[in-house]
């Protein structure tokens, strides 16, 4: 499987935020900036609980509310720079639209795990579907649901000796 990387973009995100925020007579406060450099600072796939997490407890004792990371969260996604992924085990699952190459999901119903591949015959035959119906395919994310392999494995039964508990 090929292993996925950030794509060189010229406008870094919080640049990218910032333009977006300006369109819309708003503009990048400090929270705001705080909450996309934390959100870009690796590529995983996140939901918004997790994001509140990583921000409360920076090192540099700096909170941002519960509230504004989900505003962001929403805006983030307006100015595409993120995207929803999936809902995996009842949550919203985002990850970098920005600077980040074509790929699928493979999405396990057991655990919501996300894993990502890519692959060029896929991209093919969706393309030809798209040119036979006249459309023009700007890019796809493909969920394929099942089982991964973690949790296809037949779990171990702990050996207990008798009289323990
Ligand atoms: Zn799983
Ligand atoms: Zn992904």
């Amino acid at each position: 499987m090929d292993e996925l990387t950030a794509l060189k973009v010229a406008i870094s995100p919080v640049d990218k935020f910032r333009e977006f925020l300006a369109i819309q007579g708003k503009r990048l406060t400090q929270e705001r900036e705080i909450i996309v450099e934390e959100v870009f600072s690796d590529h995983r796939h996140f939901d918004a609980d997790e994001l509140v997490d990583r921000l409360a407890y920076n090192d540099d004792g700096r909170r941002v509310s519960r509230s504004t990371v989900y505003r962001a969260l929403d805006s983030l996604v307006q100015a595409g720079l993120l995207r929803k992924v999936a809902r995996t085990n009842d949550r919203d699952v985002y990850e970098h639209d920005y600077g980040y190459p074509q790929h699928d999901h493979l999405i396990c119903q057991k655990c919501g795990s996300l894993t990502e591949f890519h692959n060029d015959e896929i991209s093919e035959i969706l393309d030809e579907v798209s040119k036979s119906r006249g459309f023009r395919m700007s890019g796809h994310r493909l969920e394929v649901h099942g089982i991964c392999e973690q949790c296809a494995q037949p779990k171990k039964r702990k050996q207990r000796l008798p009289g323990t508990v």
